[in-house]
């Protein structure tokens, strides 16, 4: 679905990923771990064009995608293909970032109808099913405000399911939630990768990553540092840095 070939990322002369490979396959879920700062956000959100990047690749379903670089300019179409791909790769956010002012069951229909120009009567049965599905059916009409964090990132869920993507891109999904609603996301989360969905999770939910992804990513100041199997980077990782991370992180 997605693949990454030697990308690289500076905020001025602040370099952020240095190089980094990755791919998605269709119905892979794929874990990226590290600390604080290694780069993760970045890569995910230049993998939705939410940030440029200097240098290297970047294939949708063996397309390639153009960014605008440093002294390049998007060309007439390229912004088709930015919304074709943003549709695509749904992004779930830390903090939800769902509309204040709109309704649950609007949060969900606001991007297929403005964005995708679908039909209103139809996004909301699809947009009912897929609350019902992560087990807010009965929310529809309440705002935001009145959803615990639990409820409001799998409203969140929802609202990126709407745009029946090629694959969900995840950023630390249950990093904003207490414990306890953790759980009711995370079990969200393992019902897709059930379902056979692509999926890219940043976590620093070990047990979330070893439980779900087919392949771990170990990213370790803008460069992977180990990747693989959850089996083998978690049981047996091999490089001090990933042994030390995992340490520090149970
Ligand atoms: P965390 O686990 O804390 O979310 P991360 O691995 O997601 O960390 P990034 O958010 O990708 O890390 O940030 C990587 C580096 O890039 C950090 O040093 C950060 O300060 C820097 N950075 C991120 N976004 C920007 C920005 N918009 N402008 C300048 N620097 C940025
Ligand atoms: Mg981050």
């Amino acid at each position: 679905v997605i693949e990454i070939r030697n990308l690289h990322k500076a905020y001025g002369a602040l370099e952020v990923l240095k190089g980094v490979d990755m791919v998605a396959r269709k119905g892979e879920v794929i874990s990226l771990i590290g600390s604080s700062g290694s780069g993760k956000s970045t890569l995910l959100r230049c993998a939705n064009l939410l940030e440029d990047s200097q240098a290297g690749e970047i294939l949708f379903e063996g397309e390639a995608v153009h960014w605008k670089g440093e002294g390049m300019t998007r060309r007439p179409g390229d912004h088709d293909q930015l919304i074709r791909i943003r549709t695509n790769l749904s992004m779930v956010f830390q903090q939800f970032n769902l509309w204040a002012h709109m309704s649950i069951l609007e949060n969900v229909m606001e991007a297929p109808v403005t964005v995708l120009r679908r039909d209103k009567a139809e996004v909301e049965t699809l947009g009912r099913d897929l609350l019902a599905k992560v087990g807010i059916g009965d929310k529809c009409d309440v705002y935001p405000a009145q959803l615990s964090g639990g409820q409001q990132q799998r409203a969140a869920i929802a609202r990126a399911l709407a745009m029946e993507p090629k694959a969900l891109l995840f950023d630390e999904p249950t990093s904003a939630l207490d414990p306890e609603l953790e759980q009711e996301v995370v079990k969200v989360i393992k019902a897709l990768a059930q379902e056979g969905r692509t999926m890219i999770i940043v976590t620093h939910d070990m047990r979330l990553a070893a439980d779900v992804s087919d392949h771990v990513v170990f990213l370790h100041k803008g460069k992977i540092e180990e990747e693989g199997p959850p089996e083998s980077l978690f049981g047996n990782p091999q490089t001090d840095r990933l042994r030390q991370f995992l340490s520090h992180s149970q």
